[in-house]
């Protein structure tokens, strides 16, 4: 049957793109060969953290526009001068429901649901954002897979349903845990993938309806055993950095007022460790530590880490029957589609506009011609 499109946008938190193969994850892969997949994956922005990708990834905006800039919190820096602790803009589920569609989200991450302003929404899981006391929680106090996937399984098989958005956050903690190419971590992967297929399953009685597009927020990289970078510690930085807060591979740091810039830049980028930065403001830098570094924090975890430029790379899967699919195959097998391309892509195939969206319509994207 044709009818009304239905979107399903499901995001495994962390996943490690290496391990999107035909052995490791064949449901995925199958849905990738016969829609289509991005060769060398999607790119999340910096830093390459939770927060920050799934608020873009939702909204279609840029970091400027949603204020969530870190997933790290600390009252003062965030919300304060590095960003905002709840998005200042709604996502393409709240234009769904504001249209009159039915949506529905079902999160692993349930302080991602406040983050996001979608723990007031009617069909939600956890209820309101709040877990369940009886609910199965991960070395990490996150809803397990296994206690989200029947609700997960629930809005797939629900036909009423025009949009469904549903997160695993396992993949992160045991790529966080053992790193990202750990037996422990593989194993949940392989996991993943097979509720993966339980939940395709479940959308074959409207698979000419649908598209299902399968993204993570961002890769994970292994720990090297170097110290944790502190860019205040160095003598030629003191003074440089009057507040600094971590996140994973990356810190935001609010230079010291009447410091010169370019001159703290040459020196903030110099430390052992950083490999990059960005400048965000006048006087907010964003550093990125070399592959395996991070920066200090009152917890890091052993295994794996991201935030910086190497973990900003992420799954970007396309499938189903709906006409819409071959168009968005097309163009993810192209070009690496940015995290923000995906929400005005989807609002598009269900008839919504998302007029502050940054990113681009993947279905039908104009050929560019010169200009003279
Ligand atoms: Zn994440």
């Amino acid at each position: 049957m044709a009818g009304k499109p239905r979107i399903v946008l499901l995001a495994f938190d962390g996943f490690p793109l290496h391990a999107f193969r035909s052995t490791t994850t064949p449901n995925l892969w199958r849905l990738g060969e016969r829609g289509g997949f991005s060769p060398d994956g999607g790119r999340s922005g910096l830093p390459s953290t939770t927060y920050p990708s799934f608020a873009t990834l939702l909204t279609g905006m840029g970091q400027q526009k949603t204020g969530i800039r870190a997933t790290a919190q600390r009252p003062g820096a965030v919300p304060g001068w590095a960003g905002e602790d709840r998005a200042q803009t709604a996502t393409i589920v709240h234009a769904a429901i504001d249209a009159g569609l039915q949506a529905a989200v079902v999160m692993g991450d349930h302080r991602l649901m406040r983050v996001l302003r979608l723990d007031g929404l009617d069909r939600s899981w956890p209820p309101r954002g709040t877990v369940p006391v009886d609910t199965e929680l991960d070395a990490h106090g996150y809803p397990t897979n296994a206690a989200v996937q029947p609700h997960a399984l629930a809005a797939a098989a629900d036909r009423d349903l025009d949009l469904v958005f549903v997160h695993f956050n396992e993949t992160d903690t045991l790529g966080h845990d053992f790193g990202p190419s750990a037996p422990e971590t593989i194993d949940r992967v392989r996991k993943a993938d097979a509720i993966a297929g339980e939940l395709l399953e479940a959308l074959a009685p409207d698979w000419d309806r649908t598209v299902v597009a399968v993204v993570s927020d961002h890769d994970m990289t292994r720990r090297l055993p170097y110290p944790a970078i502190d860019p205040t510690a160095s003598r030629d930085c003191a003074g440089l950095v009057d507040d600094w807060i971590a996140d994973g591979a990356a810190a935001w740091l609010r230079l010291t007022s009447g410091v010169d810039a370019h001159m703290a830049i040459d020196r903030l980028s110099a430390v052992e460790g950083v490999e990059n930065w960005r400048w965000r403001e006048p006087n907010v830098l964003l550093l990125l530590a070399a592959p395996g570094r991070v920066f200090a924090a009152p917890s890091i975890p052993a295994g794996g880490i991201h935030g910086s430029i190497d973990t900003a790379q992420t799954l970007a899967i396309v499938g189903g029957g709906h006409p819409a699919v071959a168009s968005i195959a097309e163009s993810i097998a192209r070009r690496s589609p940015a995290i923000r391309d995906w929400s005005p892509t989807l609002a598009g195939v269900l008839g919504l506009e998302l007029p502050d969206a940054d990113g681009l319509d993947l279905v039908g994207e104009p050929v560019l011609k010169s200009a003279s």
